[in-house]
């Protein structure tokens, strides 16, 4: 025996069974997206590394920790996508997308790449759905993009769903906010865990991430961001609040919410589901204000989010939808002939037909057809090649018709 070649540590098969799931929630998806003037955006998987490490900040855990970056044969430093939104933004930049008429509004879908320690539930290799929408000051659109992401999980009858938002403040207002927390966390720096006591240093709002229940307890108790917030920060977020209200979602303001990634300005937001368990988050988001101008574009600005596929599906209920399919079962050489040809027409008219080479005796034909679950068995022997008449089995009902090429066609689209 040969050896095997395992999957890499931390990718998953997406199964046909499974891809099936995935087909449907991404037909939703699409919908939505494209329901709000969205369109679809496709970059490549891989880009320079600096350009992740300029977009989600230097001392972030994302950079530090878990990018895929190697060396090409070119001696380049590339990295597989660790996240989606600098990719666009260096998209918008390069193509000059802000002089065309066209709204700024993307979406994705597609494989992100972080190597994280794998665990249940969590996979170097994810997929994200990624939303965006540029030059769009008003705090309206960040109502309107929350009320979409709302829209999308009703569509998807995700139930027990919770919408958290808060504002990260700006340039103005959040450096006096950091100085005051690191203060903060400084008094409290023995009980925190490593990880928390670099952050004091390096970027205390992000102890506000760490998943241990230690660390959090702590930050329950330090100073709110939404008690600094400049008075234009104040505004915003008040206005954003208000157009929540209006658009009749609930909400609950979570001061905590600061989000581990550099770039995001005012609002964020969550949506978590209680069918999660702890690592609650189906989707998240925020604003971005700044990303355009640090990449080298012009002043414009952004909000976008990013709901995590996998984690999405564990909650999206599965409805079994019953494949509807035509198994053709032939004896001998010349039906085998009229079958390929019967196949080929019936796929032209839209019915998907299966037909299995390695199969050679009826017997095992049927029972197959059995097993596989099959709307319509049509058999093909001599006689029927000579009448030019099949016999066409409804698999639900058991009744068997004799008929013709077009009748076949009539009875199939009588009954589905
Ligand atoms: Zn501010
Ligand atoms: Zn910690």
């Amino acid at each position: 025996m040969k050896k095997q070649i395992p999957a890499v540590k931390g990718t998953k098969d997406i199964l046909p069974r499974e891809a099936r799931a995935w087909q449907s929630v991404e037909t939703v998806v699409k919908r939505v997206c494209e329901l709000y003037g969205y369109r679809e955006i496709r970059t490549p998987i891989f880009e320079a590394t600096e350009l992740f490490e300029k977009g989600t900040g230097e001392t972030s855990d994302i950079v530090i920790k878990e990018m895929y970056t190697f060396k090409d044969k070119g001696g380049r430093s590339l990295t597989l996508r660790p996240e989606y939104t600098p990719s666009v933004v260096r998209s918008i930049i390069e193509n000059r997308l802000y002089l065309k008429p066209d709204p700024l509004r993307f979406y994705f879908m597609g494989p992100m790449f972080r190597y994280d320690k794998p665990q249940k539930g969590r996979f170097r290799q994810f997929h994200q759905l990624d939303v965006e929408v540029f030059a769009e000051e008003d705090p309206a659109v960040d109502a309107e993009l929350v009320e979409m992401a709302d829209f999308l999980l009703k569509e998807l009858k995700v139930s027990e769903i919770q919408t958290l938002v808060n504002s990260v403040g700006c340039k103005v207002c959040r450096p006096s906010y950091i100085t005051k927390l690191r203060t903060h966390a400084q008094k409290e720096k023995q009980e925190l865990c490593e990880d928390c006591k670099r952050k004091v240093i390096t970027n205390p709002l992000r102890i506000f991430d760490c998943k241990l229940e230690t660390c959090q307890a702590i930050a329950r108790d330090f100073p709110k961001i939404t008690d600094f917030l400049c008075p234009e920060c104040k505004e915003h977020f008040k206005k954003f609040c208000a157009n929540l209200e209006f658009f009749g979602l609930e909400y609950r303001i979570e001061p905590r919410l600061v989000r581990g990634i550099d770039y995001y300005t005012k609002t964020t937001f969550e949506v978590i589901s209680s069918k999660l368990g702890a690592q609650d988050a189906i989707l998240g988001g925020g604003r971005y204000d700044d990303m355009m101008k640090e990449f080298g574009g012009p002043d414009i600005c952004g909000i976008g989010f990013a709901m995590g596929m996998e984690r999405l599906l564990s909650v999206v209920p599965v409805t079994k939808q019953k494949e509807q399919f035509l198994y053709l079962a032939y004896l001998g050489d010349e039906p085998k002939r009229a079958g390929m040809i019967l196949a080929q027409f019936l796929r032209k008219e839209g019915v998907e037909c299966l037909m299995e080479y390695r199969e050679k005796s009826l017997k095992n034909q049927l029972s197959r057809a059995n097993k596989l679950g099959a709307t319509w068995t049509l058999i093909i022997g001599d006689d029927e090649v000579k009448k030019r008449k099949y016999q066409l089995k409804n698999m639900v009902t058991g009744q068997q018709t004799e008929c013709s090429q077009e009748e076949i066609l009539n009875i199939i689209r009588e009954n589905t």
